[in-house]
């Protein structure tokens, strides 16, 4: 705090003469100590009080896709905008990020992409972004408005302090893009608010990726998990059969996987803010039922967190429950697999039209504590993208973690 903004605040206060000697001596204590020694990272008034109970019931649950590409990333050219757009409608999708590779236009996102006049829609929420193609890997930029793409492509060969800092100024969401294949994120995770956990239908290839979530997760970076189909190209009537892409029109396209946000509103900046707060959960596709992730934290028999909410350890036991909301299989039986800190903690069996399980576990105080789940059952039909069921499983949902005695400015 500065000597301006103390005086401002004593007249404010109206007690002048008092109070400025009070802070002028602790300004001079703190500057006669220099850097502010060890602090308990537990200490009581880090971590906020539970998020209001109403915050669980007022908002809305809106599906989308945040990895797709179409005709302006170079190896798309079948996959014009209105395209992407018609189909995420016919689908059902409440939001969409177009994420075109930046490099084939040095960055120019905002003339090509975005200057499309195709780039509107009359019900899909369009968030900007692009794909961060850099030699350090790439990462999706996901925004409610037009930001300056071109001051990060500007700086992605230059290190992390830097770009973070743009990042910062520019008040982005940056998510690290496929964590473990080819061209995976390969900058700092402290930059990141989301990971793309679920890269495309194919389910099994994403196992690396997970682990290095749960790193991530154990280090203390409290971090979104979210999918994203990466689909390159247009689907069912992709011109190019001879290729291996008309395999990949069929098989992986807008909602392969779908992510899930619970948000404030129906609007661009709430989703953005969701996926940073992580309230999220990844499904197969767009048909098949959502995992929902609730703990009751005081033991008064409501649930007061879902995932992505963080709160204090009590020392006492917590009550979690995991509900399947949406289209289940009738006779469906669903695996429900708790992760415990990176660890397989339970394996629960859900049945019926609305699937749930609860649990009873004690985070342990002091010390942080995550808990996210995985759902294995029958895969659910998506039409649209026909061979996508047989590459994603028996995968069902994937949730975002609850956390316990995470440093929320981590
Ligand atoms: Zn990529
Ligand atoms: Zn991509």
């Amino acid at each position: 705090m500065t000597i301006k903004n103390n005086r401002k605040m004593i007249l404010l206060m109206g007690r002048a003469r008092t109070a400025l000697l009070v802070i002028i001596a602790g300004c001079i204590g703190g500057l006669a100590q220099g850097q502010p020694g060890h602090s308990n990272p537990w200490a009581p008034t880090e971590i906020g009080a539970l998020p209001p109970i109403s915050s669980l019931t007022n908002g809305v649950w809106l599906k989308g896709e945040l990895h797709v590409h179409s005709r302006h990333s170079k190896e798309s050219s079948n996959n014009p905008i209105a395209k992407i757009i018609a189909f995420s409608k016919a689908v059902g999708m409440d939001y969409l990020c177009i994420t075109d590779h930046d490099n084939h236009v040095n960055g120019d996102v905002a003339n090509n992409t975005w200057a499309d006049p195709e780039f509107k829609s009359d019900s899909v929420l369009l968030l900007y972004g692009a794909e961060w193609t850099t030699t350090r890997g790439h990462g999706n930029v996901f925004s409610a408005r037009p930001y300056d793409h071109q001051r990060l492509y500007d700086v992605r060969d230059q290190r992390d302090v830097v770009v973070g800092a743009v990042k910062k100024e520019l008040g982005i969401h940056l998510s690290a893009n496929h964590p473990s294949g080819k061209d995976h994120f390969g900058y700092s995770y402290d930059m990141v608010e989301s990971i793309e956990v679920w890269n495309s239908a194919v389910w099994p290839k994403n196992a690396n990726a997970i682990m290095i979530w749960d790193d991530m997760l154990s280090s203390g970076r409290k971090l979104t998990g979210r999918g994203g189909s990466d689909a390159h190209h247009g689907t069912p009537d992709t011109p190019d059969k001879a290729t291996k892409n008309s395999y990949q029109a069929k098989a992986n396209y807008v909602g392969t996987p779908t992510t899930w946000v619970f948000a404030t509103a129906r609007t661009s900046q709430a989703v953005v803010d969701a996926l940073t707060n992580g309230r999220v959960c990844i499904s197969a596709n767009p048909y098949a039922p959502r995992v929902e992730f609730y703990a009751d934290l005081n033991q008064d028999g409501k649930m007061d967190m879902m995932m992505g909410d963080n709160a204090r350890a009590t020392g006492k036991p917590v009550k979690f429950r995991v509900q399947l909301t949406g289209n289940t299989v009738p006779e469906g039986t669903y695996t429900v697999s708790i992760v415990k800190n990176g660890n397989a903690f339970g394996t629960f069996k859900a049945t019926g039209k609305a699937p749930t399980i609860e649990f009873t576990d004690t985070p342990a105080t002091p010390g942080r504590t995550y808990y996210r789940v995985v759902v294995e059952g029958p895969p659910t039909a998506y039409p649209q993208v026909p061979e996508s069921m047989a590459l994603s499983g028996n995968m069902v949902g994937l949730s975002n973690p609850i956390y316990f005695n995470f440093d929320p400015n981590f």
